[in-house]
């Protein structure tokens, strides 16, 4: 079979699409996971799927893992601590191309993904798909503004407890923008992948060169997202009950 990153033969691995330390809490003790959508008339339901897929040769496998390694360890092992605002998180001294392309490389996964729960990440009817491929291949992270990513985490300091809840990643619309978003234990990855992200009014908001790389509050046009997170923790929280 053909690796989708080095479109060389290859026998494929059985590859995450989503990393593993953002989704490892999510399953239960018999491999269920609670899914739900960003679509209000969709509830939340239960679901045995793996969001895995034969999709890379080892050695792609391997070096998208060292840059989920470092993002792993940056956000969540402490490796680095970050200013903390009233109103946000900063980061100093990030590794712009490691973290850049890692986060290039999770829309790319969903977006190659043929699973139904990235039914709503694609873009391969653009040029972009292949753009990003290139980027990984390469090892070229582009410009900050090029896929610019805002992370955004909630204030609130319940539902930041969240961290068990994956949301179905859906296209968006901001201004005049295109992106996708992702939650992963209950942090949003908006991805902004409109070819002139270079004049997006918050793009200071996206990962920088010089290593800076903020994490934003949650936004009012966030709230009932977070909301239905929220809700979905809670049926969560009931079947785990149930189990028991
Ligand atoms: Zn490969």
């Amino acid at each position: 079979m053909i690796c989708k990153l080095c479109l060389k033969e290859a026998t494929l691995r059985d590859s995450h699409i989503v990393p593993k330390f953002m989704h490892r809490p999510l399953w239960d003790e018999n491999g269920r996971l609670i899914k739900t959508s960003t679509d209000p008339s969709i509830s939340p339901k239960i679901t045995q799927e793996q969001l895995k897929q034969d999709l890379l040769c080892g050695d792609c496998e391997q070096k998208i893992g060292r840059w989920e390694t470092y993002a792993r360890d940056l956000m969540f092992r402490n490796a680095s601590s970050p200013e903390v605002y009233e109103n946000a998180m900063i980061f100093h001294g990030v590794d712009y191309k490691k973290f850049k392309l890692f986060q290039l490389s999770l829309l790319w996964r969903a977006s190659v993904s043929s699973l139904t729960f990235f039914k709503n990440v694609d873009l391969s009817a653009s040029p972009h798909q292949e753009r990003i491929r290139s980027m990984l291949y390469n090892e070229e992270p582009g410009k900050s503004h090029e896929y610019g990513c805002l992370i955004i985490f909630p204030k609130d300091k319940n539902i930041r407890k969240i961290i068990d809840v994956i949301i179905e990643p859906d296209e968006f619309r901001f201004d005049t923008y295109r992106g996708y978003k992702f939650c992963l234990n209950g942090i949003y990855w908006h991805f902004i992948t409109s070819s002139h992200t270079g004049r997006f009014l918050f793009k200071n908001a996206f990962l920088q060169e010089d290593g800076t790389l903020p994490l934003l509050p949650d936004f009012n046009f966030i709230k009932d997202e977070y909301e239905k997170l929220y809700r979905a923790h809670l049926v969560r929280i009931s079947t785990h009950n149930l189990n028991k």
